[in-house]
């Protein structure tokens, strides 16, 4: 794996190990993303030493540390799969049959011995003298701190903090008797059999917690202050079931099958931009479906804002909707007063008493894994840089972060950024090149510096709340994360490493 070269001491904490470490790569966080940049790297660039700290004790990220009864993905296994391991199950996999899946292409390919769990990484300081990174981790296990050096740094670390979900600040809720729980740390022990429990929020996870556990409960309140978009259907899918029944290879399938979805999301998309309302009429049509004629649709589930500005979540066989349907789960729309000793007064008037109140109020955003970033000595602030493409940003050598995509599924960009950052790697290597970050060209001197996201285009809560921590963009498809796998799939492999936006040095 990595030499072992210079000494030095941490800044803080116990000593480090004497020896440090060095590894061409090294990849922060070993969920979905991290994995996958680690099975690339041992295809595409082979010979290159890395390695792969991770916080938690296991690899998974979001499907290890989401707990809450239910958990599952919102989109398909076969695009939220990789590429190059066939998905074999039903379109939406809980979060355990993801682990398993994860685990597989660990084993498969000999990668558990590049991992190093329970190592969170605090701090990471660029040398341009040195032309690499320093890393400071803390060991979860027993505390020590581990200074690794590293010449690239593949950002893996998702784009919210595990160890706490987001949950507003509402008056009262000192005062309130019950128990409140954020689906993200999910007590192991919350006994919510025969409890009454108030769900409060309209996103994934409080469809996914609803259905999962109304049955047990005396009564569930689903409690939102406005309605999301929701997509039902069986959880099958109709072209692989036919092609297995014909006995084609798992790996066709899967080529198939994604190819056939993304086909299909590409046309709703664009059907959602440019005929939003009959778009919205099918989807309440869905709705209604399940929920019935008499059935307040208008109140409860027609959202304010068009479709696709917000992730659509699949509700697999309407269990939600079957739920309200049964009287099982009410949903009351209105918005939070504050608390009481025994529950919620709503801005309406009407109290609702609940024993438990399960937040699916978010996440907080964490901008590059919460780490302290420097370079050259100079504390760096990733708000006060453009992006290229959504994975590199200006002034900063040799680090890109995976951020994948909200509309179609996180995995297909993951694949891809892989592809750009091997390609880089092999083309920095084959030239004698130690260091890249990108800047703006000259022909970019009069372009708009504009926040990460367009909050016309896609506004969820946790990434307008933290917009001003995110990197800025530009209004040039090379400045910024288009959210548009159609057309970046084609941009990337033709990104032209010797463009002028790449600024190398030996
Ligand atoms: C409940 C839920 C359901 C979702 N369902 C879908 C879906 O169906 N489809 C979809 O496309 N997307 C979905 N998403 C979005 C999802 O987060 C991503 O698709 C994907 O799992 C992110 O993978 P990742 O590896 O990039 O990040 P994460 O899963 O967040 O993993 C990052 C890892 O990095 C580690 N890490 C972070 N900081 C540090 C540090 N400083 N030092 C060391 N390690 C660190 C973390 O511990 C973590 O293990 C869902 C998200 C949630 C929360």
């Amino acid at each position: 794996m990595g030499g072992t070269e210079t000494l030095e001491r941490p800044a803080a904490g116990r000593p480090a190990a004497a020896r440090v470490e060095h590894f061409d790569v090294l990849i922060v966080g070993a969920g979905i993303s991290g994995v996958g940049g680690a099975y690339h790297l041992t295809k595409q660039c082979p010979g290159t030493s890395f390695v792969i700290l991770e916080t938690q004790d296991g690899f998974g990220g979001t499907w290890r540390t989401h707990r809450y009864p239910g958990i599952r993905s919102d989109s398909d296994l076969y695009t939220f799969g990789y590429r190059f391991k066939p998905w074999v199950g039903a379109p939406i996999a809980t979060a355990e049959e993801i682990l398993k899946y994860m685990g597989e292409v660990i084993e498969e390919n000999d990668l558990a011995r590049h991992i190093r769990y329970n190592h969170k990484i605090l701090s990471a300081r660029w040398s341009s003298a040195d032309n690499r990174w320093t890393i400071e981790a803390e060991r979860a296990d027993n505390g020590d701190r581990v200074v690794i050096t590293a010449n690239f740094l593949w950002m893996c670390q998702g784009y919210y903090r595990h160890e706490q979900g987001y949950t507003p600040e509402w008056p009262g809720m000192a005062n309130y008797r019950g128990r409140i729980v954020h689906p993200q740390t999910w007590p192991a022990d919350l006994d919510y059999k025969n409890k009454r429990v108030i769900v409060i929020g309209s996103g994934a996870t409080a469809a996914t917690v609803v259905p999962a556990i109304a049955g047990d409960c005396a009564h569930l309140t689903l409690l939102q202050r406005s309605p999301t978009y929701f997509i039902t259907g069986r959880n099958a899918n109709d072209l692989a079931d036919t092609l297995r029944q014909l006995d084609i290879k798992e790996e066709w399938i899967h080529e198939i099958v994604r190819r056939k979805i993304l086909y299909d999301q590409n046309a709703f998309t664009q059907r959602c931009l440019s005929e939003p309302e009959a778009v919205k009429k099918e989807l309440l049509a869905g709705v209604r479906a399940y929920l019935g004629a008499d059935y307040d649709i208008a109140t409860h589930f027609t959202p304010r804002y068009r479709p696709w500005r917000q992730r659509i979540a699949f509700i697999p066989d309407g269990d939600l909707f079957k739920g309200v349907a049964a009287g099982k789960a009410e949903v009351v729309t209105d918005e939070i007063d504050g608390f009481t000793e025994k529950g919620i007064r709503l801005k309406s008037g009407r109290e609702l008493e609940g024993d438990i109140v399960v937040t699916a109020t978010g996440f907080n955003l964490s901008v590059l894994g919460d780490i302290a970033f420097s370079v050259d000595g100079k504390t760096l602030d990733f708000a006060d840089t453009v992006t290229y493409r959504g994975m590199m940003f200006t002034g900063v050598p040799n680090l890109v972060w995976v951020f994948g995509y909200f509309r179609a599924s996180w995995t297909l960009r993951v694949d891809m950024v892989a592809d750009f950052v091997c390609r880089l790697l092999n083309h920095m290597k084959a030239h004698g090149l130690k260091k890249v970050a990108p800047a703006l060209r000259r022909e970019d001197a009069d372009m708009k510096i504009l926040p990460w996201l367009d909050e016309e285009n896609f506004n969820p809560g946790y990434m307008t709340r933290s917009m001003h921590l995110l990197p800025k963009r530009g209004d040039k498809p090379e400045w910024q994360h288009s959210q548009d796998y159609w057309s970046e799939k084609d941009q990337f492999p033709k990104i032209d490493l010797d463009d002028t936006a790449f600024i190398y040095s030996r």
